[in-house]
């Protein structure tokens, strides 16, 4: 019935016109057969034969079995695109519930469906669980194998989900590489837990095709879905657990807690406290001194930001410098603490260096460089006694905007040093193209480096590099003696860490200015006892 309706509705009037004429003609040669109208018409025709009609009724006959045919066909023509119509609405709406790829329910599909379970079916007592997932290790899959190998672990996944899910569970692709496990409603907490884990494990398994295998992993968040629940805020809470799970080291499951969105709130507060304590010049600098290899003297300072809260005590400047970027702060907090710096720097009996953490927000505004000018000029303090340490993902993206700001720096008077150099990038790029004075190792590698190959040879490796490219080089993290010997056996100019003195109020600098590592082994001595060992 819908088809003909449809049909109908596709009439147009040049089908009622051929229809027409077909309809008068099959009721009019009867009539007109009635009243001998073709005897009539034969006589005439006999009695006017050079008018040669009847070669004109053979035309009109044969007009109308043209007619016929043309009725016939465009009917037919018609009946067929109204269901080719029918399918392809039929198969848009299939398509907009499931995902394409995968073949499993979308989004809007799987917040259709847990939407609906929970405003109707499920019970006060007894809630359903939804595994929310994101793979770990995707995006390299596409770079590396292709996007056919991609789009087809994809499919593979979509099916261990579905096979883990069994009957009763339902499975969705969400977008992208996340997906979304609704569990059976026979799965109480602990067994969500169990399955949780074994979605894990699924996901960590090779994924083989032909003869390269890939290997993913999954971080996946656990939420309750209860009677009345709002879908969007369940999905929210899957996904901060989700996020949970991959910043504690991914290939795990994580519960949604209530503390996490707490822990955001904390953030905001912390956010609103960090920009009472700036404007207080409660944020302040301490100083961890650099010291030259060779004579073990101090010959700079660096800057190291630090902030005790007056209810939580001291927050970690790994804590507050990412909320300062996140909130807008982290330009002000910087200066603030430049400029305590360069007037303290002013009592110190030597002519100390100060080193000046700039991070990748603070970098990239525009205002930098004009106003670590302008607290330079406000505190007299010598530009060729500031260096700036730059981290590598600062200047990764865009060299020549990275070389510019840095030339703006340079063209002030200050020098430039790579700071963390080993754990991000270590392009060899970055450092030809952009006009650094200093590199500095991270500590990562240099802690504990007597005892450890692999380090030996990477700090080795980056000392001939930064020689190749007249750059000095500095080793963080000298926590003992043996550390400093290594380092300086392998030639860097100079050395940072506990071994010499944490970080220190700039009241405390005074103490090590006179020089008290001096008692340290020096560069020979060093040599002596590494190459001796
Ligand atoms: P960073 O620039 O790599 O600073 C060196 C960090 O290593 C400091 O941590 C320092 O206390 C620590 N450290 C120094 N020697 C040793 C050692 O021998 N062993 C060990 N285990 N650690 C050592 P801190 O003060 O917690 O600073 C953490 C990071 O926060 C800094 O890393 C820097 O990126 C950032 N930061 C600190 N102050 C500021 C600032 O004023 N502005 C900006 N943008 N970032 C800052
Ligand atoms: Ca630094
Ligand atoms: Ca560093």
């Amino acid at each position: 019935m819908k088809v003909l309706s449809r049909l109908k509705a596709k009439l147009h009037w040049h089908h009622l016109v051929h229809g027409g004429i077909f309809l008068m003609a099959i009721v009019l040669f009867p009539i007109l057969g009635e009243y001998e109208v073709f005897e009539s018409f034969y006589v005439f025709s006999r009695a006017h034969e050079d008018w040669e009609l009847d070669e004109l009724a053979l035309l009109v006959v044969l007009f109308t079995v043209a007619l016929l045919f043309s009725v016939v066909f465009q009917a037919r023509h018609l009946r067929r695109m109204a269901q080719e119509r029918e399918a392809m609405r039929k198969s848009a709406a299939a398509n907009a519930r499931h995902d394409p790829l995968t073949g499993v329910l979308n989004r809007r599909a799987f917040k259709t469906v847990a939407g609906e379970l929970a405003r109707s079916q499920i019970s006060d007592d007894a809630p359903r669980y939804i595994a929310l997932m994101d793979l770990d290790k995707f995006n390299p899959v596409n770079s590396l194998h292709g996007h056919e190998v991609g789009d087809a672990t994809l499919q593979e996944v979509a099916e261990r989900l579905k096979l883990e899910a069994g009957t009763g569970g339902t499975v969705a692709r969400l977008g992208g590489d996340e997906f979304a496990v609704l569990l059976s409603a026979k799965v109480n907490g602990v067994q969500a837990e169990r399955a949780a884990q074994r979605l894990v494990h699924e996901i960590a398994q090779p994924f083989n095709f032909g003869d390269s295998a890939v290997f993913i992993g999954a971080s996946v968040g656990l939420v309750a879905l209860r009677h009345g629940d709002d879908i969007s805020e369940v999905m929210r809470r899957a996904d901060k657990a989700m996020g949970v799970a991959k910043t504690q080291g991914r290939g795990r499951f994580t519960w949604y807690d209530a503390d996490l969105d707490r822990q955001a709130m904390d953030r905001e507060a912390i956010a609103a406290d960090l920009r009472d304590a700036i404007a207080h010049e409660q944020v302040v600098p301490w100083f961890q001194p650099i010291v030259e290899l060779g004579d073990n003297r101090v010959s700079g300072v660096e800057i190291l930001a630090r902030w005790i809260h007056s209810e939580r005590g001291s927050i970690p400047p790994g804590v507050f410098i990412e909320i300062a970027e996140d909130s807008g702060q982290i330009g002000t907090l910087g200066l603030s603490v430049l400029r305590q710096a360069c007037v303290a720097a002013k009592d110190w009996a030597r002519p100390l260096t100060l080193s000046f953490n700039v991070s990748g927000v603070q970098f990239r505004d525009p205002n930098l460089v004009p106003s670590i000018r302008m607290v330079l000029e406000g505190t007299g303090f010598p530009p060729e006694r500031l260096i700036v340490e730059v981290t590598e993902s600062s200047v990764i993206d865009d060299f020549g905007v990275a070389r510019a700001k840095l030339e703006e720096l340079k063209s002030i008077g200050v020098a430039i040093a790579l700071d963390d150099f080993g754990t991000g990038y270590s392009s060899l790029a970055a450092l030809q193209n952009l006009p650094f004075d200093r590199l500095k190792i991270d500590r990562s590698f240099v802690t504990d480096i007597s005892n450890n190959l692999e380090c030996q040879k990477i700090v080795a490796g980056i000392v001939s590099l930064a020689q190749g490219l007249h750059l000095e080089v500095t080793a963080e993290g000298i926590e003992t003696v043996e550390d400093l010997a290594y380092v300086s056996y392998l030639q860097c100019h100079r050395a940072q860490g506990f071994l010499f003195e944490k970080a220190v109020p700039a009241a405390q600098v005074g103490d090590f200015l006179d020089g008290k590592w001096e008692r340290l082994p020096t560069v020979p001595v060093a040599l002596a006892k590494v190459v001796g060992t």
